[in-house]
């Protein structure tokens, strides 16, 4: 096993994407060798730190001769991510990340890289029986976009099994927060903490509560907001732990939920804006809790968040918002 301190000569696919590019901005700090590979069709060339290599590209074409020159590991990150997209266009979503992600095992294979980290999701386990959710829960997704990261998470067992490689699986809950000058800034913005900042920066009248009416204590909507340094810190000690033969799943969150309310009152707060907000109709297959226990990766990764205050997230967030 590698320890944290050894330089490794790495790719990150989707490195100039939210959490591709704070991901690589850490995995430069502990000393490794990032290449970036990004088709740039969602991140922004500027996102990507200056110490990494850039090619720009499809994940799989580049990997399939770019792997050739030797790597250490592979982090892939590159996907589509748009819950309500995937249900209008699934072939986007089986070729963009099933089809992708097949052929980047391939390359690994081929040119023997013996270990991948890969961006998994909450959305793989659908609707909640038990909460917090544990890595053991039934992984029933409800929507395209979780059940394209659930058949990668079979397909990459398989490979682990079969070919020996080492990975593990990070399924996210609800990412937020930002790195200095890495952050979150999509096209199509669909996220709750930079919706309700862009009301905060007159980029938007008012917020929309999707739903008032669910079985919680204000109504909203509850979610596990984590801070995306945490999470990018725990793709380290995924890549310094990843046994060969093995595929290990991890849910990486805080344990805590918070509302849409309570996410709207620490914008406020933060902000000092009074964010007007207003109740819409639930948003088709949003769950009403998802929060996860993330004992599994505090157990055998060592991982603890640092950063777990709801108003240290939004204020991270909100000084991004202001560049
Ligand atoms: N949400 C909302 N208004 C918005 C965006 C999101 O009320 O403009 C709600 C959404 O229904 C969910 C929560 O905020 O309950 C978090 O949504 P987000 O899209 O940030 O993440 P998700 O949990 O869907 O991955």
């Amino acid at each position: 096993m590698d320890n944290e301190g050894t330089r490794q000569k790495l790719v990150v696919t989707g490195g100039a994407g939210y959490i591709g590019s704070v991901c690589t901005a850490r995995l430069l700090e502990a000393g490794h060798e990032v290449t970036v590979v990004d088709d740039l069709s969602t991140g922004h060339r500027d996102a990507v730190p200056d110490d990494a290599r850039f090619i720009e590209g499809d994940a799989a074409e580049v990997a399939s001769t770019l792997l050739a020159d030797g790597f250490d590991g592979v982090l892939h990150f590159a996907a589509k991510s748009l819950v309500g997209e995937s249900m209008q266009d699934p072939s986007g979503y089986w070729h963009g990340n099933v089809l992708t992600s097949l052929r980047l095992l391939d390359a690994m294979r081929a040119n023997g890289t013996p270990k991948l980290v890969f961006s998994s999701t909450a959305a793989t386990y659908g609707e909640p029986k038990e909460t917090p959710i544990a890595e053991s829960a039934p992984a029933e997704p409800t929507n395209t976009y979780g059940a394209t990261k659930l058949a990668i998470d079979h397909a990459i067992t398989s490979y682990a099994r079969a070919h020996g490689l080492a990975a593990v699986s990070l399924r996210y809950f609800n990412v937020a927060g930002a790195y200095g000058r890495y952050g979150e800034r999509h096209t199509t913005e669909t996220h709750l903490i930079p919706i309700v900042l862009q009301v905060a920066t007159g980029d938007r009248a008012q917020v929309q509560i999707y739903g008032d009416d669910y079985p919680t204590p204000d109504g909203t909507a509850v979610r596990d907001y984590i801070h995306v340094v945490d999470l990018a810190d725990a793709h380290l000690l995924a890549l310094a732990n990843a046994a060969a033969g093995e595929h290990t799943i991890y849910n990486l969150g805080n344990g805590t939920g918070f509302s849409v309310r309570q996410v709207i009152d620490a914008c406020r707060e933060v902000t000092g804006h009074e964010i007007p907000a207003v109740v819409a109709q639930r948003r088709a297959g949003d769950p009403a809790v998802l929060v996860a226990s993330s004992e599994r990766a505090q157990a055998e990764l060592g991982w603890k968040p640092e950063r777990a205050d709801l108003t240290g997230i939004v204020a991270d967030a909100w000084k991004f918002a202001q560049r």
